[in-house]
């Protein structure tokens, strides 16, 4: 197909028909020229096909297919190969299915621990976010079937989410809401990009210029095309003119039909329409021509890859006196409904008819010996004091207890957010008495998003199970009993409370109007700079090994910022078992002047270790590991000076440090006036020079350094004011003059 000749004959019309759906899940076919229609579909953690004609969004029923655990779990395993693999599997599924583009990654910034969506998301880090993301979408695009990162941008909630505005400074906006993103764009190049329901700053995602066409495109090299997601049209002749290619789902001909008379009475160039339908055509074309008959997929072999990625993201939170791995040969109660019917996925577009799912019951049953009581109703939140007694009877008399317990699904859903971070009453309950019967006791977590623990120091074992999929049991017994070693470490911050994040005093906002008052401040950025005692902080999870780090070693101890800089570490796995250690590097500016956070993630390595086996983790850092984002630059900066490279077990357990020396090699090209500070002068090497000249002799040999050290804050008008009529106005303008001018030599 030749796009630019196919251009040449379509309409106008044709070409504004293009650029919106065939009902919910196709683009449409112009059969007069040959263009074929696509099928795309949810998305991110599974396949929701929905075949036939359905007219509505919220039609039931959609082809049977694997329930994959959700993103919020996947992100845990900090394994960018794992999430490769998942991309492959559900790349493998699309082509049998005949499916051209997965509405998928979903790669929004966690903000607050409320957010219904929270499950599909990553993490509270964007440089998790962006890497996890990244290797989805490569994965998926390995098999020739496309990706739709979404939701472009800043859709944090669902409260008014396509109506609100996210109200974001430019630089918590680049540095947290729009670096996954970024990330995913310039290193795996997503066919697609869905933008995001709500407004930012005032301007809906579906016609905001400045994000669709002059940072996604235009900054980013962003060459594929950008959807709307389902019913996020405004306005859809703004939508077009700022770079919102493709309508979904079509509006039945309604908006086509405003795009030809914009076109027509000159309100849109045709040229902006002409983009548009070019970039999808791309992208048709791209599917059309790799596109081969695939083989239906083995529906079995898939369940057992959910299996292997699930019990590589779950995380063990706690484990007081190794109370896990479990013994095999004592009894062992399994209480909660969630062993028998997990929770395992969340309400929405993302829901899969998953083919068959498996509790942790069916999983262990016939192998140990378990016996099991129902604990809590299936919904509700009112304590059965039977089912309570009855599971304390059970825990009494085993060795060890089990506490299934999660969210119920009329918690969290896309579409509303939780108004708590609390489990069903009924449940804390049932743990603590499980508690007080048997001090051998463990919960395992089912839930999208933190919850709080009242009980966490009344158990000995917590594994965050998160929503694992369908094969959630499997995966779950293949820890609990030590078949395989967790290895998971949290994506997010579990607070102590909800009233502890930084998102707290504005979440959800008024209105629709969200402030995110809180700035770069999010996740464990806050918690850390506020020295504030978390739950579990970002990045903590064990094993039933241990694990001892040695001999830090960077390749320079000075670098510029165009420069890369290689950190390598040793880890050593120092017990009996087999395991898994995700090594985590966090960069901290030791002298900025700025506003930062404590210290920030910029690098992730997952290391293999047979007991007693050494081997090095390795990173490369480059510019932007060390950079901010400097708003009246309008781009990355890094200042001069000494950073610290930390080398974590997690945010909280920092095992090693090293310093390196980065120079900065950006024109610093700073603008001065008569209010410049005289520290805004000594910040450029030039400018403390001619300012120590212009002192020289006026401090009756006092050496200027020191003299001015007491005037940092001090304008230089001040200097001419407080100069005893020695310094005139001409000395101002003039030093102000030469100090212009020697930014731009
Ligand atoms: C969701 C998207 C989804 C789309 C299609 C929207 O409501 O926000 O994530 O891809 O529906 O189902």
């Amino acid at each position: 197909m030749d796009v630019k000749k196919l251009m040449e004959q379509m309409t106008l019309e044709e070409k504004a028909g293009l650029c919106s759906g065939e009902g919910l899940w196709h683009t449409k076919a112009v059969e007069r020229l040959g263009i074929r229609s696509m099928m795309v579909s949810d998305g991110p953690h599974g396949l929701r096909k929905q075949e036939g004609k359905v007219d509505r969004i919220a039609e039931p029923g959609s082809t049977e297919a694997v329930c994959f655990p959700t993103g919020s779990c996947t992100a845990c395993s900090f394994d960018p190969k794992l999430l490769q693999k998942l991309g492959e599997t559900l790349g493998d599924e699309c082509r049998a299915e005949g499916i051209a583009v997965l509405l998928g990654p979903a790669a929004n910034s966690k903000r607050s621990p409320l957010c219904g969506r929270n499950f599909e998301y990553f993490s509270e880090d964007p440089y998790l976010t962006g890497r996890m993301a990244a290797a989805y979408i490569r994965g998926v695009q390995s098999r020739g079937v496309g990706t739709s990162l979404k939701h472009f941008a800043a859709n944090n909630q669902e409260y008014r989410r396509m109506s609100t505005s996210a109200n974001i400074g430019e630089r918590a906006l680049r540095e947290i809401y729009l670096s996954g993103f970024e990330t995913a764009v310039k290193e795996a190049e997503p066919w697609t990009v869905m933008c995001s329901y709500n407004r930012i700053n005032g301007e809906f995602s579906s016609e905001n210029k400045r994000l669709l066409t002059d940072i996604l495109r235009k900054e980013w090299g962003f060459g594929g095309f950008v959807m709307s997601d389902w019913g996020a049209v405004n306005d859809r002749v703004k939508g077009v003119a700022a770079g919102l290619d493709l309508e979904m789902p079509g509006s039945g001909g309604v908006n086509d039909a405003e795009i030809v008379k914009a076109v027509k009475s000159g309100k849109l160039s045709e040229q902006k329409l002409n983009e548009a339908a070019e970039h999808i055509l791309n992208i048709v074309n791209r599917y059309y021509q790799t596109k081969k008959d695939a083989p239906a997929y083995s529906k079995k072999a898939h369940h057992e890859i959910a299996r292997e990625i699930a019990r590589e993201s779950m995380v063990l939170l706690k484990n007081e006196g190794n109370v896990l791995p479990l013994s095999k040969r004592e009894k062992t109660a399994f209480i909660g409904r969630y062993a028998k019917t997990p929770r395992y996925q969340g309400g929405g577009s993302s829901h899969i008819n998953s083919f068959r799912v498996t509790g942790a019951l069916e999983a262990a049953s016939g192998k140990e010996e378990i016996v099991y009581a129902d604990g809590y109703a299936e919904s509700g939140d009112q304590a059965d004091d039977a089912q309570i007694a009855e599971a304390v009877a059970a825990a009494k008399a085993a060795k060890t207890a089990v506490v299934f317990a999660g969210l119920p699904e009329s918690y969290e859903s896309e579409g509303f957010d939780r108004r708590h971070m609390r489990l069903p009453e009924c449940q804390n309950r049932l743990i603590s008495e499980v508690c007080r019967a048997q001090p051998d006791t463990v919960v395992v977590l089912h839930n999208g998003s933190p919850v709080e623990m009242p009980w966490i120091d009344e158990v000995k074992g917590v594994l965050e199970a998160y929503l694992g999929g369908q094969a959630v049991g499997e995966a779950e017994a293949d820890l609990l009993f030590g078949d395989c070693n967790p290895c998971g470490k949290l994506a997010e911050t579990f607070p102590l409370k909800l009233s502890d994040n930084p998102s707290y005093l504005t979440f959800p906002g008024e209105g629709d109007e969200t402030d995110y008052a809180e700035g770069i401040f999010t996740g464990y950025r806050y918690y850390d700079k506020k020295e504030l005692p978390v739950l579990f902080p970002f990045g903590h999870g064990l094993s039933y090994t241990g694990f001892s780090y040695g001999n830090l070693k960077l390749s320079a101890p000075e670098i510029l910022d165009t420069d890369t800089l290689k950190v390598s570490v040793t880890v050593k796995n120092t017990g009996k078992r087999f395991g898994k250690e995700i090594v985590q590097l966090y960069v901290k500016d030791e002298q900025t002047r700025r506003i930062r956070p404590v210290k920030e993630l910029k690098g992730i390595a997952k290391v293999a270790l047979e007991p007693g086996e050494e081997k090095e983790a390795l990173f490369t850092l480059s510019k932007r590991s060390f950079a901010y984002y400097d708003e009246a630059l309008m781009d990355w900066k890094v200042q001069s000076g000494t950073f610290d490279l930390l080398i974590g077990k997690s945010s909280r357990d920092i095992v090693l440090t090293a310093r390196v020396t980065v120079h900065s090699t950006a024109p610093a090209k700073r603008h001065f006036t008569e209010n410049s500070t005289v520290g805004d002068v000594m910040e450029s090497e030039t400018g403390k020079k001619i300012l120590f000249e212009a002192f020289s002799g006026l401090g009756a040999g006092m050496d200027p350094g020191i003299l001015l050290e007491g005037w940092l804050e001090t304008p230089l008008r001040t200097l001419r004011d407080f100069g005893a009529g020695k310094l005139t106005n001409e000395w101002l303008f003039s030093l102000v003059d030469r100090l212009n001018a020697s930014e731009q030599a």
